[in-house]
């Protein structure tokens, strides 16, 4: 290992490609390896591109864990959690449960907007560096329920208070703000400073950066590691390759506690998946992106196409698509938008992806203990598209040796 070798990305998903796009900007030599090849794997391509401000309530927040428990009885719900004979993920729903309360949220949520206002600036300013586009347009939260609409208005005023901005809004308030649809609800919120994008388009920009950056890309799945007294000094790839490295960095989402493992760590994490489907001839646009309360599932407009996607599933590293659940997502949208018709999702390739969940809904951001050159960034769960930019930068930070946020110390859980 020297210091001239390079900066090793480990995982090309959305938190890796900015990784490596803000070392090889802050002039770091940076090789980004991935094994998925074919783009299925990877939970950041086809998400609903949702950069929000709005989500500063960690996943751990009051009231989940009861919902969680009502949804679990009812196939269609939008949550369930595959009960298994796994140590691993009893000690995670324990962690769960335990942050799962207000304290935890007021702990949380300043931090949470400010990366999340952080990285909006950081897209903005990406988005005229690589040249893709961000809509400015805010997020609207649709409420079909005056139960739904009372939660949602406490989430508001929580919102103004902290200093995100939140507009409580009748049906007609939502129509003047995107006349093109006809939405069925009793009314919602406007989150006016969240934005959305095509995800895609995103990290093939970002792609294009690393490249132009001088940042290099390999094709395989890190294996094994060759260490030397606390320090990584390669990384070993399934064909065989060795990588000189003067720097770790673990990106590799669902999948990153494996990867510590060699380390002697122990990461907290689900996978926690969810489908999404993409209507390429939609019955009509909205302008806005959206989330729909009942049903929590997320409606994104990219460029000519429509964007559904929704379900949180604690299984495992299954990325198989169960048709039930992604029926209720369907039944949720049609009921919210109904120009649309179950039929114009038949035959719709359906993609599913793996969030990388903490048990405290805050990411892992910083270095692991025992090793001085290896750096986390992972665990982003429902936010990591929203925290890309903001992370990256972060860790361009973190290997110029600046000191992480204890909040989000990879080692918090011991
Ligand atoms: C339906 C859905 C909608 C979503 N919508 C939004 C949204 O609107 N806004 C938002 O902010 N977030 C959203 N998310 C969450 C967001 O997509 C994830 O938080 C984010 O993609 C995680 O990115 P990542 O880079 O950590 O992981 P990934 O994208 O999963 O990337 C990890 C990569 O590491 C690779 N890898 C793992 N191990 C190895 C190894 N040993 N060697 C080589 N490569 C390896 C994997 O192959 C993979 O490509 C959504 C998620 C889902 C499922």
């Amino acid at each position: 290992m020297s210091q001239r070798d390079p900066h090793l990305v480990i995982g090309g998903g959305v938190i890796g490609l900015c990784s490596a796009y803000f070392l090889a900007k802050a002039g770091h030599q940076v090789v980004l390896v991935d094994r998925d090849t074919s783009r299925r794997e990877s939970c950041s391509d086809k998400n609903a591109g949702m950069v929000v401000p709005s989500h500063f309530i960690p996943l751990a927040a009051p009231g989940v864990v009861t919902q969680g428990l009502k949804w679990m009885l009812n196939r269609r719900s939008p949550f369930y959690l595959r009960p298994r004979l796994d140590p691993k993920l009893w000690a995670w729903c324990w962690q769960f449960l335990r942050h799962s309360n207000r304290q935890h949220v007021e702990n949380s949520r300043e931090l949470l907007r400010d990366l999340s206002f952080e990285s909006r600036g950081l897209f903005e300013q990406l988005s005229a560096d690589l040249g893709f586009s961000l809509v400015k347009r805010g997020l609207l939260m649709l409420c079909r329920s005056e139960e739904g609409l009372r939660d949602e208005a406490e989430v508001a005023a929580m919102a103004n208070e902290i200093g995100v901005d939140a507009e409580i809004c009748g049906p007609e308030r939502i129509a003047e703000l995107d006349p093109q649809v006809e939405m069925d609800v009793k009314g919602g919120i406007w989150f006016s400073q969240d934005c959305h994008l095509d995800s895609e388009q995103f990290l093939s920009a970002l792609r294009r950066g690393i490249a132009e950056a001088g940042g290099e890309f390999i094709d395989g799945e890190v294996v094994d590691f060759r260490l030397d007294e606390g320090k990584v000094t390669q990384a070993i790839t399934g064909k065989g390759e060795e990588i000189n490295v003067s720097k770790v960095i673990v990106a590799g989402g669902a999948w990153s506690p494996e990867l510590v493992r060699y380390f002697g760590i122990s990461l907290p994490m689900q996978g926690g998946k969810g489908y999404s489907l993409t209507l390429s001839k939609p019955a009509e646009m909205p302008q806005l992106c959206s989330l729909l309360k009942e049903g929590r599932v997320a409606v994104t407009p990219m460029g000519k196409t429509l964007r559904v996607a929704g379900t949180m599933e604690i299984c495992g590293n299954d990325l198989s698509i169960d048709p039930v659940r992604l029926e209720g997502i369907v039944d949720s949208f049609c009921r919210f938008f109904p120009a649309f018709q179950k039929t114009d999702f038949s035959g719709l390739d359906v993609w599913s992806g793996l969030r990388p969940c903490t048990p405290d809904g805050l990411p892992y951001v910083g270095p692991i203990d025992g090793f001085a050159n290896v750096l986390v960034a992972t665990g982003h769960s429902m936010l990591g598209l929203s925290l890309g930019p903001v992370t990256g930068k972060w860790m361009a930070s973190l290997a110029g040796g600046e000191s992480g946020d204890s909040r989000l110390d990879p080692m918090r859980f011991g």
